[in-house]
């Protein structure tokens, strides 16, 4: 052979070996990383802040959908079955799709009570209820409101929950969640003077909520909620609620309607005309695009602050 000739093999046979190596390398390394999954975008955001390239999030619950009342499809069963972690809500607001998912996925990792299985209302949330509730009555929050991701607060503390659970799962990257989850608390800290200067002029503003998906919101922000259209989470509206609630609003002064993007906007908007408020239209939870819990938080202040 000549030597040239020899001299290229050798070197295709190196370049070769290399990039074997190379993908050798690379498969451990993708295959290692946490595979989580969410029930709502905002704590796919959250899993994204604190996981960072060590994870792979998605979340079940799509754009404009209503969280109580997901339409699984078969393939969610499928993705959870190779879930690593699984995280939601809980409080029964996912109570009528996602136990059955589970089921079907036949994950061990992720059933209640694993380490793969995080409920995210047990965070250290101060949860608000409205009174005695039961299911029997048609009310759809029996155990307290489950629409607590709204508030920086507890937003961080679901952070923190979600880098010790990773750490648990996944130790040899627990310090990395921990300054994660530390980097998201020095973000939202540092943009909390912004949101108070830009809520200030809502300070003490009478709202009507669709849905009590806002009560965690309106009371950090300073908001007054004085009725909801549904008389009880859940329940539809009739028309003598209705008259109620507009001659409340009109009593206290309310000028907000806040109606969820996944619910329909002919009675919210009438409600609003018949009681002299702006109708505001906000998302209840992030987008499947949103990157950052600063983005959520400063697109709701920024449609609220728009419509008053
Ligand atoms: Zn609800």
């Amino acid at each position: 052979m000549r030597p040239d000739l020899r001299q290229f093999l050798l070197r295709l046979c190196f370049a070769a070996a290399t990039v074997t190596a190379l993908l050798g390398l690379a498969r451990p390394a993708a295959a290692a990383r946490v595979k989580v999954v969410t029930t709502i975008q905002t704590l796919r955001v959250l899993v994204d802040e604190v996981g960072g390239p060590h994870v792979l999030a998605v979340a079940l619950v799509g754009e404009h959908v209503d969280p109580h009342r997901l339409d699984p499809r078969p393939s969610y069963a499928v993705t959870l079955s190779t879930a690593d972690l699984l995280i939601h809500v809980g409080l029964e607001l996912e109570k009528s799709w996602l136990p059955p998912l589970v089921a079907q996925a036949r994950n061990p990792r992720i059933r209640t009570g694993a380490a793969g299985n995080l409920d995210a209302s047990t965070a250290g949330i101060a949860i608000k209820t409205d009174g005695p509730a039961t299911r029997a009555s048609g009310d759809i929050h029996p155990l307290g409101n489950p629409h607590y991701w709204l508030t920086p607060d507890h937003a961080l503390r679901i952070a923190h929950a979600i880098a010790a659970r990773l750490a648990a799962i996944d130790p040899a990257h627990a310090a990395d969640y921990q300054r994660r989850a530390s980097d998201l608390t020095a973000r939202v800290t540092a943009r909390r003077a912004a949101w108070t200067e830009i809520a200030r002029p809502l300070a003490g503003a009478g709202v009507v909520s669709y849905h009590r998906s806002w009560s965690y919101l309106t009371e950090w922000l300073g908001l007054v909620e004085v009725g909801a259209i549904e008389p009880k989470p859940g329940v539809p509206p009739d028309p003598r609620h209705l008259a109620e609630l507009v001659r409340t609003a009109k009593a206290r002064g309310a000028r907000l309607v806040l109606v969820e993007s996944y619910f329909p906007r002919n009675t919210a908007q009438r409600i609003a005309e018949l009681g002299g408020m702006r109708l505001v239209v906000l998302p209840s939870d992030a987008s499947a695009t949103t990157r950052s819990y600063v983005e959520l938080v400063d697109q709701q202040l920024g449609l609220l602050a728009g419509a008053r």
